[in-house]
């Protein structure tokens, strides 16, 4: 890449288009000969594996590298009294190819110690974000903390309303998963995926594994390469780290249906 067709795509308004796929055709050239087989289930940051990044709207670009697929939506910790709008936005891309999933969204009861109210309000707002991936056909990244009572009442509603429309419920997956092996099993009994983290319980992860249900991995947060959180997962797991390649691939399984 030419340094100097970069910065004027950089500058030029106009170039807005591009700006994302220019910025990281810039970093990550490696990308473009190739798509690299691992896959962040969730993060916050471009790199150079393969990706769902979490955006919030306010750090939406109008278009992103190949290998990088969206997540949009409303964190539980980001919902004020203009949720309304902000979810009316969320509304608006929900069905961008790019956007594979709805969330982060979900509910946190520890976050900020929020009262009653605001709990009411989460809700609120996440009930719409599940009405969105309804609408679009997409799953949910749920994050979600002290409120699995919650968030299994409203899959339980979800689940209802379907049948009573015939048609199944989109996936939800629970993002950065450190619940304890029997959470674990309820969970993913009531239909949840899991996606695991850098935190992550060991013998949960263990007994995920033994369950032969797809499961996800993620870098969250962290500055890491999700490579490290493949490699410390098969060294947990006493497995190469290609078999979890295959298995943690949300491409074949989640979004089997999208364009890669
Ligand atoms: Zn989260």
């Amino acid at each position: 890449m030419d340094l100097s067709k970069v910065s004027i795509s950089l500058v030029v308004a106009s170039c807005d288009v591009i700006r994302g796929e220019v910025v990281a055709t810039t970093l990550y050239p490696n990308n473009f000969i190739g798509e690299l087989p691992m896959f962040d289930f969730h993060t916050y940051y471009i790199k150079e594996e393969s990706c769902l990044l979490n955006v919030d709207m306010e750090n939406l670009l109008p278009s992103y590298p190949k290998h990088v697929k969206l997540s949009v939506g409303l964190h539980p910790w980001n919902v004020s009294e203009t949720w309304q709008e902000t979810v009316a936005s969320i509304r608006k891309v929900a069905s961008r190819d790019d956007v594979w999933a709805i969330g982060e969204c979900g509910l946190d009861k520890v976050h900020g110690e929020p009262h009653p109210l605001q709990m009411e309000v989460q809700m609120a707002a996440f009930r719409a974000q599940i009405a969105i991936a309804e609408e679009v056909q997409k799953p949910m990244v749920i994050h979600c903390v002290r409120a699995f009572d919650e968030l299994l009442m409203l899959r339980r509603e979800l689940e209802a309303s379907c049948k009573r429309e015939d048609r199944e419920p989109q996936p939800w997956v629970i993002h950065g998963f450190r619940g304890k092996p029997e959470q674990a099993k309820q969970m993913m009994t009531k239909g949840f995926f899991l996606s695991f983290g850098h935190h992550c319980n060991i013998e949960t992860l263990r007994w995920v594994f033994t369950s032969s249900r797809p499961f996800y991995l993620e870098t969250d947060d962290l500055h890491l390469s999700v490579r490290q959180i493949y490699e410390q997962a098969a060294h947990h797991l006493g497995v190469d780290v290609s078999r979890l390649v295959h298995l943690c691939d949300p491409r074949k399984t989640l979004f089997s249906h999208q364009n890669p």
